[in-house]
């Protein structure tokens, strides 16, 4: 229930001015993302790295409306990419990258525009001597998010894409895209789905995340497990030893300010631990999402409102 509302908050125009406007909110937020700008984000990105840790950065926006906003997150990320090469964070650190915020929703259009900005970003990364993951959305996107994935796959085959546990269909993708060379960030999902596309309940969505995994690890790409649950995480170890998987073919991932000691002790044991880290002004929707995801967080918010 809570999180619902909260997941529709995040959508609401009224309830971003009210939050946005509260003095405490900013305290809150700085948990869960970088700063407002690249020196921000450099800062932060040479912190983790210097703990051992991988990052990948997201320039914060979704959802935009207008193609000068979708022109100008394409050269954020440009700067971002070239920061990371002059400042030899381009081995440490790749880019996410949300296909909303580069256009996919500029009308009958959008996917044509989000291709080529993307592509833009798929150069400066490839000049940098990076990678770039995309993000996924909610489910109407999929569809079109997966056709851009292959269109950039055939130009740069290590582009990744996200998939989300909790949609039905996640499994038969992921069986589609656990070919050789293949990255796939596996997460649980963090959108509002109807039960016609999505598995309800934890229990459910826990089971297909299992599933999912398996067919990953047992596959010939490269997993990216996403998630800080501690059960799927040792599963994971379980699976690797089972598939008889290097520590370097695979890897976890954990959203930045979330058990940040279990992202320490995993990269302390020889795994490859990557942090997603965002930045930017653009936070609203990010930091709406991270609410729902754990009721405490929405308590940790209002002692924070109490006291600042
Ligand atoms: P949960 O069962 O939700 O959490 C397990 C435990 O982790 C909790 O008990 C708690 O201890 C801790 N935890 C989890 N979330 C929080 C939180 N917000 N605050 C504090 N503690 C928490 N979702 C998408 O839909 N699309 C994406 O592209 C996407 N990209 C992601 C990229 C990465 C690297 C990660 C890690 C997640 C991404 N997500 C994305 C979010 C994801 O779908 C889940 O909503 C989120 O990771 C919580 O699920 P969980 O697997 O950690 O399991």
């Amino acid at each position: 229930m809570l999180r619902s509302i909260l997941l529709a908050a995040g959508r609401s125009p009224l309830a971003r001015t009210v939050v946005e406007r509260t003095p405490a909110t900013r305290y809150v937020v700085r948990r869960f993302v970088a700063g407002d700008t690249l020196d921000d984000a450099i800062t932060a990105t040479t912190a983790l790295a210097d703990d051992g840790l991988r990052i990948t950065l997201d320039h914060l926006g979704e959802d935009t409306t207008d193609r000068e906003q979708a022109d100008a997150t394409v050269d954020a990320y440009v700067r971002l990419l070239d920061r990371l090469r002059t400042a030899n964070l381009a081995q440490a650190a790749e880019v996410s990258l949300k296909l909303s915020a580069v256009g996919q929703f500029l009308g009958s259009d959008g996917q044509r525009i989000a291709l080529d900005n993307a592509r833009r970003v798929c150069e400066a990364a490839a000049a940098a001597g990076t990678t770039v993951t995309l993000d996924m959305e909610d489910h109407t996107t999929t569809d079109s998010t997966l056709e851009v994935l292959r269109e950039l796959r055939t130009d740069w085959p290590w582009v990744g894409a996200v998939l989300q546990a909790y949609l039905r269909r996640t499994e038969a993708d992921c069986r589609d895209l656990a070919g050789p060379g293949s990255r796939v960030r596996l997460c649980k999902g963090a959108y509002k789905e109807p039960s016609s596309v999505a598995f309800q309940s934890r229990h459910e969505v826990d089971r297909a995340y299992v599933r999912c995994l398996d067919v990953l690890m047992s596959g010939e790409g490269y997993p990216m497990v996403a998630t800080h649950d501690p059960r799927l995480v040792a599963i994971t170890a379980r699976l690797a030893g089972d598939n008889n998987r290097a520590r370097d073919s695979y890897e976890y991932q954990m959203l930045y300010g979330i058990r940040p000691e279990e992202q320490l002790r995993l990269a302390g044991e020889g795994n490859t631990m990557r942090v997603y880290l965002p930045y930017g002004d653009e936070w609203y929707g990010y930091f709406m999402r991270r609410l729902a995801e754990r009721p405490a967080n929405v308590g940790f918010f209002l002692r924070a409102l109490a006291t600042k």
